[in-house]
């Protein structure tokens, strides 16, 4: 299939993507690295009569460390962040994450803003970005907004930013010195979408857990991060909260596996994430 006929903009700056989007946002696409919107566009699943190419917005590609936050502009490409030295080791959270995703040559594409405005629940950027209470910043004409990522994701490949709408950055504070963090899926072929993962994250008594392809969108496991917080986690501690964080969710069944088995392999992602971070808790990121 080829896509259905379009009008094509490339503003240069982030206010000419904002004024073209103030005219045209219903009707209109934005194109970051195509990875997810081509595909879509190609099997007509989505027929916008205008797309809004940001790849030449000089001011949108940066990633950044400022004050000890990470501030990666919307089309930083997620090869950009998996290269960067100072992201890996501040970061190794989301470092960890980027390196699960795809395959390099959608890497080198794929822009970190695009994977969080595509919001696949089976994504590892989003639920990262959840798991680190990540801040998305969006631009309008009406001015700029900040959301928590517990806001951000409404539901299946759906976010809050509205059609007029631009995500311009993301940020991201650091976690305490030597946190203890682990991102562990599991996916049938390497570089496929995984059918269940989960992200953690430890310092200081706190424990985050965040769910991949549990549910509509990156899901925080919240009664099990309480249940679990300032307790010693052992293989005990850590399959209890396995349990706790598949209580909380429904997984849909697929040609990949049923529900039930994507509620198993939850659990099991979520124990051995907390066993991973625990044993690196205390530790610098190598
Ligand atoms: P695009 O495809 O350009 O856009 C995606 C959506 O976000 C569109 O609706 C677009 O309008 C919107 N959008 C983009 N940027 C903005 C912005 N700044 N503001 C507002 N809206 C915006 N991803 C994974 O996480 N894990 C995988 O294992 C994985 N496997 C893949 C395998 C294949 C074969 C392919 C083709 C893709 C895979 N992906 C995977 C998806 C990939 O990570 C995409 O890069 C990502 O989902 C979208 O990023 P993009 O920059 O390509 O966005």
């Amino acid at each position: 299939m080829k896509p259905a006929p379009f009008e094509y903009r490339d503003p240069r700056t982030v206010d000419e993507v904002i004024d073209v989007l103030a005219e045209h946002g219903e009707d209109s696409k934005i194109l970051a690295g195509g990875q997810s919107l081509v595909p879509l566009l190609n099997f007509r699943l989505a027929q916008p009569a205008m797309l809004v190419d940001i790849n030449r917005v000089e001011e949108l590609s940066f990633l950044r460390c400022s004050a000890g936050v990470l501030t990666i502009g919307a089309t930083c490409r997620q090869a950009t962040l998996e290269q960067s030295i100072f992201a890996q080791a501040r970061w190794p959270l989301l470092g960890e994450a980027v390196d699960l995703v795809a395959h390099s040559q959608i890497r080198n594409r794929g822009t970190v803003g695009g994977s969080a405005a595509h919001a696949d629940p089976a994504a590892e950027l989003p639920v990262a970005l959840s798991c680190l209470d990540a801040r998305f910043n969006i631009r309008s004409a009406s001015g700029t907004r900040t959301v928590g990522a517990d806001e951000f994701f409404s539901t299946h490949l759906t976010t809050v930013i509205e059609p007029d709408e631009l995500l311009v950055s993301i940020e991201v504070d650091p976690p305490p010195a030597g946190a203890g963090y682990a991102f562990c899926e599991y996916s049938r072929r390497h570089g496929d979408f995984a059918l269940g993962g989960a992200a953690v994250q430890l310092a200081d008594g706190e424990v985050r857990i965040a769910l991949l392809g549990a549910s509509d969108t990156p899901l925080r496991a919240t009664e099990a991060e309480q249940a679990l917080a300032g307790q010693q986690i052992d293989a005990e501690t850590a399959a209890e909260a396995g349990e706790l964080a598949v209580r909380e969710v429904e997984p849909t069944g697929d040609i990949h596996g049923s529900g039930e088995y994507r509620r198993r392999l939850t659990a099991t992602m979520v124990k051995r994430a907390l066993l991973l971070a625990a044993d690196r808790d205390g530790r610098e990121a190598a």
